[in-house]
């Protein structure tokens, strides 16, 4: 298993949050709902041979 840790930024309340990301998925996303303010946001994430390459949180509408 390929799985990582990221931080990023909740785009509703600008609170830093952990993600559980499963690297053996090129590229994903999702939504998620923030641990801080329980807003859903997309989560975007690609990876290359099991190493994050870039992830990113936007709001969901
Ligand atoms: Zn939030």
């Amino acid at each position: 298993m390929f799985e990582t840790t990221a931080e990023v930024m909740c785009p509703h309340c600008g609170e830093t949050i952990l993600l559980f990301l499963d690297l053996s998925v090129e590229s994903q996303s999702y939504i998620e709902d923030c641990s801080v303010c329980c807003q859903p946001m997309t989560v975007s994430y690609t990876a290359i041979d099991g190493e994050l390459q870039e992830v990113s949180a936007e709001a969901s509408s």
